[in-house]
């Protein structure tokens, strides 16, 4: 009897005689061959249901097994367009004997949120990840490059294992002051949460200086925490390193306690994610933004100096679009840039590509690789080339590295990357004008 594969037809089994008795009258009645073939054992009889309790019995591991096997998930999976994926097919997998707690399909899963959009079922890939990553973690099976960055986040409080004195290096060639609050104390309006790539990433610190310069002309009252700063660590958390993400909550919050602002702002969608959804569920509560939302209602304000000429098409975070609803925000910043024509991309939005980066992604690259065909980075830069734009504007400090590298990669070093507030900041003047 086969099982799972292609459908095939059963193999014709033919009693030489079957009866059923009549529970009323006590009757026997002889079955004709043709419905004998139903007493034939069935493929689903061969399916194991161990998978799916072992799963289901970790809090937020219990909506795999709610799947009916429609399959709307699996063409919005953006793993499954470089490889086999989606949870449908986990769920087979899992049906027929697959156990998730060894296997690779474990990491390939970057929490994208776009099945859950679609599944009719509520199956939710965000619960169910991280919960099974977080018992393969605890009994260290676990792919070697993000264990490494597990370690360097526990010892450095940030994923690239830099000195956490170097966290505002950034800020000495930015052109405007940028007041550090452990140096230079008092209230402000806006605690500007920088987190790791801004911090650290030559491409991001090349964004949080143009941030810093965009705050400057606009007048933003802000400061920043310095070496105080440690990353909130909300990857970490979806790839399966709760206690890691808790540790760092308590020394977040501990610090947050010494400083007085009246709101977050962080360029960062994965912080910006757990500050709004997962601090409060331990009872701390803040307004945050992301910085689109900072500047997008401001935006009437910037003082234009250049027109820049060119085709723009924009890459929607999961974490600030499908995971947090903002897709209106980034646009209308690039929408006003003079000289800016957004165009977008087949997948934006509510189905927008994800970058690979997301739910551990960003550490996983090599581990990936032997799964997929090609990057999802690569993948969505072919997306931007196809779109005809100049530039793949993006919002999330995972982008820029990943899409130029993917870039690179692809042959398509014409395309250019730049965040957002590097072509505010262009059209601004930039760092000549500050
Ligand atoms: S959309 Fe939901 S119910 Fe349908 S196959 Fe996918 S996981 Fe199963
Ligand atoms: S969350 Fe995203 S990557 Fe994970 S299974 Fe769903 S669609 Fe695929």
């Amino acid at each position: 009897m086969p099982v799972g594969g292609r459908k095939q037809a059963p193999d014709a089994v033919e009693h030489e005689r079957a009866t059923v008795t009549s529970t009323v009258s006590g009757k026997e009645w002889e079955l004709p061959g043709m419905w004998n073939r139903m007493f034939e054992q069935r493929v689903i009889w061969d399916y194991t249901t161990d998978g799916f309790e072992k799963i289901a019995s970790l809090a937020g591991g219990e909506s795999l097994e709610w799947c009916y096997g429609c399959a709307k998930c699996v063409p919005v999976c953006p793993v499954d367009l470089v490889g086999e994926y989606g949870p449908r097919k986990i769920h087979r997998k899992v049906q027929t004997g697959l156990d998730l707690f060894t296997s690779d399909d474990l990491w390939l899963c970057t929490t994208c949120a776009n099945c859950l959009r679609v599944c009719p079922k509520e199956v939710d890939m965000i619960q169910i990840m991280p919960a099974v990553r977080e018992v393969a973690v605890g009994e260290g099976r676990i792919p070697a490059e993000l264990q490494e960055v597990f370690e360097k986040t526990f010892r450095y409080g940030n994923a690239l294992g830099e000195n956490p004195r170097r966290r505002h290096g950034w800020t000495r060639d930015a052109g405007v002051p940028v007041r550090v609050l452990p140096s230079e104390p008092g209230p402000v309006d806006v605690l500007f949460y920088v987190e790791d790539y801004w911090s650290y990433h030559p491409r991001g610190q090349d964004a949080a200086r143009a941030f810093a310069r965009i705050l400057a002309s606009l007048g933003v009252d802000y400061g920043i925490l310095g070496a105080e700063e440690k990353t909130i660590g909300d990857s970490q958390r979806l790839a399966g390193e709760r206690g890691l993400f808790e540790a760092l909550m308590e020394d977040v919050v501990a610090t947050l306690v010494h400083y007085e602002f009246k709101r977050i702002v962080t360029p960062d969608p994965h912080g910006f994610n757990a500050l709004v959804k997962e601090y409060p569920k331990r009872g701390h509560t803040y307004e945050v933004l992301h910085y689109t939302q900072l500047l997008a209602p401001l935006v009437d304000r910037i003082e234009w100096r250049k027109e820049l000429d060119l085709t723009v098409t924009f890459h929607d975070p999961c974490y600030l679009g499908r995971h947090n609803g903002e897709y209106d925000a980034p646009r209308r910043l690039l929408e006003a840039i003079p000289g800016v024509r957004l165009v977008e991309m087949g997948r934006c939005r509510e189905n927008g590509y994800c970058c690979g980066g997301g739910g551990g992604g960003m550490w996983l690259d090599g581990f990936t690789a032997n799964h997929t065909s090609e990057r999802l980075s690569e993948r969505r830069v072919r997306e931007a080339v196809e779109s005809g734009a100049d530039v793949l504007a993006v919002c999330c400090p995972y982008e820029v590295s990943r899409f130029e590298d993917g870039a690179k990669s692809t042959g398509n070093d014409g395309l250019k990357v730049r965040d957002i507030v590097e072509l505010i900041d262009e059209a601004m003047g930039g760092a000549e004008r500050a």
